[in-house]
């Protein structure tokens, strides 16, 4: 796998089926964490950006509308096979401009597709529902009819994935869809929406504006703009929702979080060491469903901590391009300044650095911003570092007495993103999906991430709206329901 940078240039915008330079005044650098090295140049874009894109995605609306959904979904099948040719330079980009590993990177690609399959059943996912004579003669159908023009607002940890939890069920649904990814990775999708051209989509149909803060406000505030999905930290989400809410907009917001697992002294404790190890130090810690607080009962103190400590210890930390790198670097270093001086907030607050990864230094990468596996033993069940979300490579141990304690505990978390438990006994576990005040459970399992056919659910402070992205919540969101009640007279019939 190359590690060199690709050329340095300066981003555009895609409009109306054509790369466009933007007029923005600021722009800024797009740095690869591992090296420090700047990869390219990204426009804050200007209001009259995001008003071009939306003119343009608003003139192709009918004429996409009227396409039939046979023939609406003929480029996904292009693009899954596009996706699939091309998902290595994909998961390149991805590395190089957010740090995670190469395998990380072509596993959230995986997760991308998935979504392009599913939206690939619109025409029967989208059908609505009828009966005949509600009244003697009189029939009554539902229809779902697409709203106009969508988009999506992205963060920077899945440069890939997350834009399609709705780019493929928007369109395929009959909207037009604009993104905005994140100002810090604009790389992925720069190269997605390349191969997007070859699918043959109307221009239009998929525009992709780069830009931060001003180009979402223009979004939200645009009057042509039907609908609007953020994924991002909580308080961004807050402020999204309340700004759509008061533009009349249909909104779904996915916020950040704080996800605990519980471990029970039935678990089996190499599986789960494993698997909560990934689930915490994966993507360094950078995923929305990243373990960051493992609750352990009795004897599982004791097991658990020993365990994941020596597995903590052992993983290789480097840029994620090279062979052999299980944990790459966090996103900017501001970021790691952050989860350093939390991790000694946490230490101050009586936790004890069973692992400390602060001041990591990786050879040959002087520059990345590096923080290495961080463990935090004896964590007060009520401190800051409980409450508060790192988003980054640390994970706190706190220990409840029983399984009461423990859920009492998760409910008094702001978050409720994850849950997970961790177990043998079927009745824990069954007590454990009843109880668990979180969107997406697992059992047994570290990144409870819902297939593509699943809502992708988040509860609390980790969502604001009803209907999640993917799944059946996908076509609710993109869709209007229109109610017709019909009468014909029979005279009328009776001619033919
Ligand atoms: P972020 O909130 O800083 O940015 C997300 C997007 O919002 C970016 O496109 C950014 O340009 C834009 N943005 C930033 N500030 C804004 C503002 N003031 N007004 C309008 N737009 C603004 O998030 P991030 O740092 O890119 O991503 C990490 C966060 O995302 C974490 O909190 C993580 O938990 C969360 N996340 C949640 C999920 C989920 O499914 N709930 C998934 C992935 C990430």
């Amino acid at each position: 796998m190359s590690i060199a940078a690709p050329p340095i240039s300066r981003l555009t915008n895609y409009i109306n089926g054509q790369w466009a330079e933007s007029g923005a005044s600021e722009w800024r650098d797009v740095v690869n964490p591992a090296t420090g090295e700047v990869l390219a140049s990204v426009p804050l874009a200007a209001a009259a950006d995001v008003n071009a894109a939306v003119e343009a995605a608003a003139a192709a609306f009918p004429e996409w509308r009227r396409t039939p959904p046979e023939d609406r979904i003929q480029p996904l099948f292009k693009l899954k096979m596009l996706l699939e040719e091309h998902i290595d330079e994909i998961a390149r980009f991805i590395t190089l401009e957010n740090g995670k590993t190469f395998g990380e990177a072509k596993a959230e690609m995986r997760r991308a597709i998935e979504n392009v399959e599913v939206a690939c059943g619109i025409p029967m996912m989208m059908q609505g529902y009828n009966l005949e004579d509600v009244a003697r003669g009189i029939d009554e159908l539902m229809i779902r009819q697409p709203l106009g023009v969508a988009a999506a607002i992205v963060p920077f940890n899945f440069p890939g994935m997350i834009a399609f939890w709705y780019l493929p069920y928007a369109i395929a649904t009959g909207n037009t869809f604009i993104l905005k990814p994140s100002e810090r990775v604009p790389l992925t999708m720069r190269y997605i929406y390349q191969l997007l051209e070859k699918t043959g989509l109307p221009k239009g149909v998929v525009s992709l504006i780069n830009g931060g803060k001003a180009a979402v406000d223009a979004l939200i505030d645009h009057p042509k703009v039907r609908a609007i999905s953020f994924v991002g930290s909580t308080p961004v989400a807050r402020y999204i929702y309340a700004r759509s809410a008061e533009k009349g907009k249909r909104c779904q917001c996915q916020g950040g979080a704080k996800n605990h697992v519980i471990v029970l002294p039935d678990a089996d404790m190499p599986m789960a060491t494993q698997i909560i190890g990934d689930s915490a130090f994966g993507c360094a810690g950078q995923r929305c469903l990243a373990v960051s607080v493992a609750v352990t009962i009795g004897e599982a103190q004791r097991t658990f901590r020993d365990s994941i400590a020596d597995a903590a210890s052992k993983l290789r930390v480097g840029n994620g391009l090279e062979e052999g790198v299980q944990m790459g670097p966090v996103i900017t270093p501001q970021s790691k300044e952050r989860i350093e001086s939390l991790i000694g907030v946490g230490e101050k607050q009586g936790a004890r650095v069973l692992l400390d990864g602060r001041g990591a230094k990786i050879p040959k990468y002087e520059s990345g911003n590096f923080v290495k596996p961080t463990i935090l033993d004896d964590v007060p069940a009520t401190s800051e570092i409980t409450d508060t979300e790192i988003f980054g490579p640390v994970l706190s141990l706190v220990h409840a007495g029983d399984l009461d304690e423990a859920l009492a505990f998760l409910e008094r978390s702001a978050y409720g993103n994850q849950a997970s438990l961790f177990t043998s006994s079927g009745s824990a576990a069954r007590r454990f999906r009843y109880e668990a005040p979180a969107g997406n459970i697992g059992i047994n399992i570290g990144v409870a991430a819902p297939m593509a056919y699943f809502p992708f659910s988040g509860w609390k402070n980790s969502f604001f709206g009803d209907l999640h992205g993917q799944g059946r919540d996908a076509i609710e969101f993109y869709t209007d329901k229109k109610v017709v009640v019909e009468r014909w007279a029979k005279e009328h019939s009776r001619k033919f």
